[in-house]
């Protein structure tokens, strides 16, 4: 357990005072710097030359109109962004997010989060995030693609091969990248297919970077249950969301003999004692771009759903978070520890609450952070893009293991860092300290920029 470094208490307030109203962002530096002061007692010399204020402060903020007609002819106008955080380690990179939920502040954790994550995976990739308030819900094929069009109409000006490299996330999967790329290509008169990952495989994308975000946390949390003792073989596991990382983290655990009994939407959650039918599942998101309750309908007897429940509630050894932000309190947490859980994996970007995470750290049920297990989906777009530079296209089983390396690098990573620093076991600690000194050593090197 972690508490604030007085050498660093100053920094944080004035990050809050100078980032008024932006709760999460707030909570991913507060996160962090818990992790650091055990850094700064050993080497004083982090705290010069303002690092710790320019690690908080992006390097590019761009807030822009987005206009667009929908089938009726009637006009609407979003808000986009890209945050263009920290490019000490390579060109900005993460995705972008359509979501009505976004704003300024949930881009800048993203970004801040995503700067230490791309750290981790070793790979030569700054940190940025981007998206819109726009909600894809309910929104016709004619009228996504117009969107992703005005979105890119103002993007393509501040990205590139070499500069900032955006991705999917929430509410962009391939058929979004793709459209973006297009305009992209339109714009530039350029086939500058490093310029976006993410892609479809028909125009320079990578074969398993779908998969990857949820294999990648499934590997993490299979080889922190390995330090335990244990693995996913029969193991009950919950999934919350019902989206890419979701079920690619439902694919992977059943391939290691686990059995995901539950997964969700924003609506509600589907219990399903006989092991989530991953073939229906992907039919009713991936396809009919469906609810989960269409899954539990389509599925018959097995499955239950329950509207607008908490799907932490369903007792489980395995819970990995695969939604959205704050989606697990420190209610929930007391729950799932009631329930006998033994391991938490955070597929979502900071889906457990700080009071989630205390909860699980003081029951010794072992914790995998998003910035760890979820830098998988990342990673896979560095190798997207290091394919895309040498004109070259690999295949799954060697692309899947790559990913798998690099999981099982950053879990490493991770544990023995939390050791050296005298905290055997504490992967959040392990994955801010060594994510920190890679971008802060980088920076230093760099002069004051
Ligand atoms: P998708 O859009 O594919 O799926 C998101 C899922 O989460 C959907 O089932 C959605 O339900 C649910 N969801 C979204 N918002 C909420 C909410 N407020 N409350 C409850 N459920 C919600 O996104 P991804 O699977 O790509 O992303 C999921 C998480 O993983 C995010 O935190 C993202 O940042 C993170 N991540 C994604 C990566 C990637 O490669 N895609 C890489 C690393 C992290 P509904 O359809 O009802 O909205």
């Amino acid at each position: 357990m972690t508490t604030l470094d007085e050498k660093l208490e100053p920094i944080l307030t004035q990050v809050l005072q100078r980032n008024a109203g932006e709760p999460e962002f707030h909570q991913a530096v507060r996160e962090v710097f818990e992790s650091l002061g055990r850094v700064v007692a050993k080497h004083p010399d982090y705290l010069q030359d303002g690092l710790f204020e320019r690690i908080c402060e992006p390097e590019r903020q761009i807030i822009f109109r987005v206009p667009w007609t929908d089938d009726k002819g009637q006009v609407h106008i979003n808000r986009g962004f890209r945050v263009q955080f920290n490019s000490a380690l390579g060109p900005y990179k993460g995705g972008i997010r359509f979501h009505p939920s976004v704003n300024l502040g949930i881009i800048k954790f993203l970004g801040f989060e995503q700067t230490f994550k791309n750290a981790l995976t070793g790979m030569p990739i700054g940190g940025g995030k981007g998206g819109s308030d726009f909600n894809p819900r309910g929104r016709s094929d004619g009228e996504i693609m117009r969107f992703c069009q005005s979105f890119m109409t103002e993007l393509h000006r501040h990205i590139g091969e070499y500069t900032d490299v955006p991705a999917g996330d929430i509410g962009v999967g391939g058929r979004e990248i793709g459209y973006m790329f297009g305009q992209y290509k339109r714009l530039t008169n350029r086939y500058e297919a490093g310029v976006l990952t993410g892609k479809g495989l028909a125009y320079g994308g990578s074969r398993a970077r779908k998969e990857a975000t949820g294999y990648g946390a499934t590997y993490f949390v299979q080889h922190m249950l390995g330090r335990k003792g244990t693995s996913f073989e029969g193991k009950r596991t919950v999934v919350s969301g019902s989206g890419n990382v979701a079920i690619y983290t439902i694919e992977k655990v059943h391939s290691f003999g686990g059995k995901v009994i539950a997964c969700s939407d924003s609506s509600g959650y589907v219990v399903d004692e006989a092991g989530i039918d991953l073939e229906l599942l992907k039919d009713v998101k991936e396809v009919r771009r469906a609810r989960i309750s269409d899954y539990a309908k389509a599925r018959g007897k097995s499955a239950t759903y329950v509207e607008g429940g908490c799907i932490w509630d369903v007792p489980c050894d395995v819970a990995m978070p695969s939604a959205t932000q704050n989606e697990l309190t420190g209610k929930d947490a007391q729950t799932l520890v009631k329930n006998g859980v033994i391991a938490v994996g955070e597929g979502a970007n900071m889906p457990s609450t700080p009071d989630a995470v205390r909860v699980f750290q003081q029951a010794g049920v072992s914790f995998a952070p998003g910035k760890a297990a979820n830098a998988g989906g990342v990673a896979t777009s560095a190798l997207e893009m290091q394919q895309n530079a040498s004109r070259d296209s690999w295949t799954f089983d060697e692309t899947e293991q790559r990913l798998s390396d690099i999981m099982r690098n950053i879990h490493d990573a991770c544990a023995d860092t939390a050791e050296m620093y005298g905290a055997p076991g504490d992967y959040v600690l392990g994955a801010n300290i060594t994510g920190f000194v890679r971008v802060a050593d980088a920076m230093r090197a760099l002069g004051v920029v």
